[in-house]
């Protein structure tokens, strides 16, 4: 079943979140949620989906950042962002550490609740979190590159944060716009020319 996903201006993408318990993420109920949140996310296409996306206040989100993506991407551009394949999972209380020196790296990112629309966002280029998994059991993850910015993408939205609250506003452009102008150049020439 395809849920239908919420976009900017809905109040439920600015509230912070409800835990689940073990118990609660073993019911019927979260278990038909979880696969209704992937053949969501697979139909928009997407790589993350947080519940609060299809309207729900619960601290869940799931990943997959499937190989068959990757086609439309150059592999100069996957390279560039340390992009590769992720597994379908499930993300359930989490909790995100990343390092206070650790590096940054700015890349554009869009969200299927603000579509159309692409910017440049500054995130940690290494992060660690530690969460529950689909069955209630603890898991901690340690991810880089394009993983690790899903991670921040879908944990900001437990905590009723989105892209737009971090990115650089004067990099912000229409998909069409992004695509044309802004997708085959490099991050220190758009920063230079949109002056961000
Ligand atoms: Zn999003």
């Amino acid at each position: 079943m395809h849920l239908p996903i919420v976009h900017a201006g809905e109040a439920v993408l600015r509230k912070h979140t409800r835990a689940l318990s073990p118990q609660e993420i073993r019911s019927k109920e979260i278990q038909k949620l979880i696969e209704h949140m992937r053949e969501t996310m697979r139909g928009a296409p997407g790589v993350g989906l947080a519940a609060p996306q299809v309207g729900l206040s619960l601290q869940m989100a799931v990943i997959e950042d499937r190989k068959e993506y990757h086609k439309e991407v150059s592999a100069e551009q996957l390279k560039l962002r340390e992009r590769r394949p992720v597994p379908f999972h499930v993300l359930i209380n989490p909790r995100i550490h990343s390092a206070k020196d650790g590096e940054i790296v700015e890349f554009f990112e869009g969200c299927l609740s603000l579509p159309g629309f692409f910017a440049l966002v500054p995130r940690s280029r290494d992060v660690r979190v530690e969460c529950l998994d689909h069955r209630g059991n603890s898991k901690s993850i340690e991810a880089s590159g394009w993983y690790a910015r899903i991670l921040q993408h879908e944990i900001d939205h437990l905590h009723g944060n989105l892209y737009i609250d971090r990115m650089h506003s004067r990099s912000f452009s229409s998909t069409e716009n992004w695509e044309k102008f802004w997708k085959g150049k490099t991050i220190a020439d758009v920063r230079s020319e949109l002056g961000c």
